[in-house]
């Protein structure tokens, strides 16, 4: 198959899948009013392969299985794959008016931990992590799959290891092993896109001690495998009025609690099991690729911001105040050096020993703290030149 259209893909959430959303299970999430929102925007992934327009930029012939595939799956191994990866990231957001539609990129960067850290579990154990984890890479160039990843756990007692908490089940761990694979317990929090992807890729959340190796765990998991249960955050629930909401009506990304009652992971999806020693790094270099993914969607965003703040100044009649040129001129600036970091961290990206190449960390983590450091800083400049209007309007 290779690349799925659109219909496709919505066809294949049609699974059976168990979603509570707002007391209720759903049964239909594709026409489901709220939830059917997150489906059509995701949907876009699905819909830039097909345009030829994009589907250069958006589709890759792998040579090894001598098909198209989805550029997302290609494990990066050069400066290029890194650029290209970042426009795919940066345009598909933008043209989704700045929502990031994360089906992809948040899987494969997960894919692409898993690639160097089970190399080297498996050099240390003999174990053959690796393997699977290529034979479900393999699946996903072949099926188009869509992911999600879960690795934060709900915690509990945030000072305390897994094993140490007053309640087992507060991170995700293996309750009973089996010949052909094992069962596994717990919660992870804040899944986002979960409820509308065909598979979700567990990793550990953090560093773990000698006694959480069961909480030493890694995995990929259909998302209509019997015992797995999603709960759906209402944040962000489509607004009343699509004037004064044009974006959050259209678009929307959902979260979940994502819970784990007793379910079988066959072995052949298993990437980790036990090795403690290996949750902590697994959790670096995965936050490693995503940090970079996070900083290819943000210029979007920041990019509205300047739109919207010349527009506004136009409109006020101020566009030539000397404060609005100050403040639009610091808009470019605060937008720029994330985008400018970014490419950055691309460029002197850093080799790995499977000839994967990750960005480079320093710029990677500047460009995300650059972003999150002044964020509330260039929001006020939008809302100062907007006035109160934006706030009191009538509606439609
Ligand atoms: C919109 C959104 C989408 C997300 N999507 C995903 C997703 O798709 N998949 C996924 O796995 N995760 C996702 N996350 C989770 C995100 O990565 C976490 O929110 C983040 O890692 C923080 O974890 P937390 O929420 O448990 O907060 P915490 O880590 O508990 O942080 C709360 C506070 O506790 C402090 N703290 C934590 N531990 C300690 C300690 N040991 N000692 C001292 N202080 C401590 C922190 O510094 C912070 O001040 C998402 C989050 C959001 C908000």
């Amino acid at each position: 198959m290779a690349l799925r259209s659109p219909a496709e893909f919505k066809e294949g959430l049609q699974d059976g899948r168990v979603i509570y959303y707002k007391g209720k299970q759903i049964k239909d999430i594709v026409a489901h009013e709220d939830l059917g929102i997150g489906v059509e925007h995701v949907s876009l992934d699905y819909e830039l392969a097909e345009n030829p327009e994009h589907r250069d930029l958006y589709v890759w012939h792998d040579p090894d299985l001598n098909q198209p595939c989805s550029r997302y799956f290609k494990i990066p191994e050069t400066t290029e794959d890194l650029l290209n990866r970042r426009r795919m990231i940066e345009e598909s957001t933008r043209l989704a008016d700045a929502v990031v539609l994360l089906i992809k990129e948040i899987g494969s960067d997960a894919i692409f931990a898993l690639d160097l850290i089970t190399n080297k579990v498996d050099s240390k154990f003999g174990t053959e992590y690796r393997n699977r984890l290529r034979a479900f890479l393999e699946q996903c160039k072949v099926n188009d799959f869509s992911l999600a990843v879960a690795q934060t756990d709900v915690k509990g007692n945030r000072s305390l290891l897994p094993s140490d908490q007053e309640h087992a089940d507060y991170y995700v761990r293996i309750v009973e092993e089996r010949a052909d694979g094992i069962v596994v317990r717990g919660a992870k929090a804040h899944t986002t896109c979960a409820p509308y992807v065909d598979r979700i890729i567990v990793l550990p959340t953090r560093a773990f001690g000698e006694n959480d190796g069961d909480y030493a765990v890694s995995f990929a998991v259909p998302v209509n495998a019997p015992g797995l249960k999603l709960i759906a955050s209402p944040f962000g629930s489509p607004p009343i009025s699509s004037f004064h909401h044009p974006v959050s009506s259209r678009h929307r990304m959902i979260d979940t609690l994502t819970v784990f009652d007793d379910v079988f992971i066959p072995n052949e999806n298993v990437f980790l099991k036990g090795e403690w020693q290996y949750a902590g790094p697994l959790a670096n270099t995965f936050v490693e690729y995503h940090r970079f993914t996070a900083v290819s969607y943000k210029p979007p965003l920041c990019d509205l911001f300047i739109g919207a703040a010349a527009l506004l100044a136009h409109y006020n009649g101020i566009a030539k105040a000397s404060h609005v040129r100050d403040k639009l001129t610091k808009l470019i600036t605060y937008t720029e050096t994330v985008r400018g970091l970014s490419l950055a961290a691309a460029h002197d990206c850093l080799k790995q020993d499977t000839g994967a190449v990750v960005p480079d960390i320093t710029k990677t983590n500047l460009a995300k703290y650059h972003f999150a450091n002044g964020y509330h800083q260039a929001v006020s400049w939008v809302q100062d030149i907007a006035g109160g209007l934006v706030v009191t309007g009538p509606d439609e």
